[in-house]
């Protein structure tokens, strides 16, 4: 049965009993100070601080409350460990980290031929984490680009800080001929949205910043030693982290906002409707576009090197 075991301290056992009132089992083994049973897993919280989640899908309870201590899946992402999860669950952020104060970080647009990658960052403070819910906060892919909108503009108007950055097709495609590769442009996207977050919230103290993963972290830090920038001191990695990051989620909602927001700018710019993905939709536009503009305009608004470019080709 997979399991994941956390060491955490004794306030964060009275939250977890708390956050699981309503599932608590009577039947608490010796040495423990609750059980809990969900959907995911159960739960067994002992006196010594170690919390055991055992059952279908542990690491999504256990993911909630921190970085599994026991060398199982969260410290070893992507290794072959014998881990019941490889890389698809890498929950490395220490105990209490996501109900405290973090920055997430987020990117949209990368498997879109139309259009910029976009990353956002936002800096939520554990005081805001409750209203950000209320007002409907969550994974973005969950969510259709009309409400994402809307929370983006609600996201705003509460004053929530974040960054976002851009990467017009123009110079993606200029990055690509040199030989960077998609992993190396998110990374360098990410950090400079963080990083421009940073500068203007340094008066709020938080936790970290929780980056949802695309890469493995030390590939990461290569690519950011390798332009010469530097990782900032507790950022962490973890896949899926929108559906366990409240910043992270703000962050893939205003990521995909300014997304939307461009695309839609550059399809009333054209008079041709973009469709977002990389599906036979998006041949037949970029047919349309090559029509009416010429092969060139594609440089500007496309990631050109996308097997979309030829195969646009049956539809002239
Ligand atoms: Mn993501």
């Amino acid at each position: 049965m997979p399991q994941e075991v956390l060491t955490v301290n004794k306030q964060t056992i009275e939250k977890m009993k708390a956050h699981y009132s309503s599932q608590l089992d009577g039947a608490v083994p010796p040495g423990a100070v609750f059980r809990a049973k969900t959907a995911n897993a159960a739960i067994t919280a002992y006196n010594s601080g170690k919390v055991l989640f055992q059952g279908k899908a542990p690491h999504l309870e256990a993911g909630r409350w921190g970085s599994s201590s026991s060398g199982s899946a969260a410290t070893k992402t992507g290794k072959k460990s014998g881990s019941p999860f490889p890389k698809q669950v890498s929950g490395t952020v220490p105990a209490g980290f996501l109900t405290g104060s973090h920055i997430g970080s987020d990117e949209t647009g990368t498997g879109d031929y139309f259009g910029p990658i976009t990353v956002a960052c936002a800096l939520v403070e554990a005081d805001k984490i409750e209203a950000l819910r209320a007002i409907g906060v969550q994974d973005s892919k969950n969510l259709n680009d009309v409400t994402i909108c809307r929370i983006a503009e609600d996201l705003v108007k509460m004053g929530i800080p974040y960054a976002r950055v851009l990467l017009r097709n123009e110079k993606y495609n200029q990055l690509q001929r040199k030989g960077w590769t998609q992993g190396k442009m998110k990374a360098m996207l990410h950090h400079h949205a963080i990083q421009k977050l940073l500068a203007k919230t340094t008066d709020i103290p938080t936790e970290g910043i929780l980056i949802d993963q695309f890469c493995m972290p030390d590939v990461y830090r290569r690519h950011i030693a390798s332009e010469k920038g530097q990782v900032p001191d507790k950022t962490y990695f973890m896949t899926k982290a929108e559906s366990h990051s409240i910043a992270v989620a703000a962050a893939s909602i205003l990521a995909r906002t300014s997304f939307v927001k461009e695309m839609d700018r550059l399809s009333a710019e054209l008079g041709v409707t973009l469709p977002k993905g990389a599906s036979a939709k998006v041949d037949a536009a970029i047919a349309d576009v090559i029509r009416t503009y010429g092969h060139d305009k594609l440089e500007t608004i496309a990631k050109v090197h996308f097997a979309n470019t030829k195969k646009a080709e049956a539809y002239l």
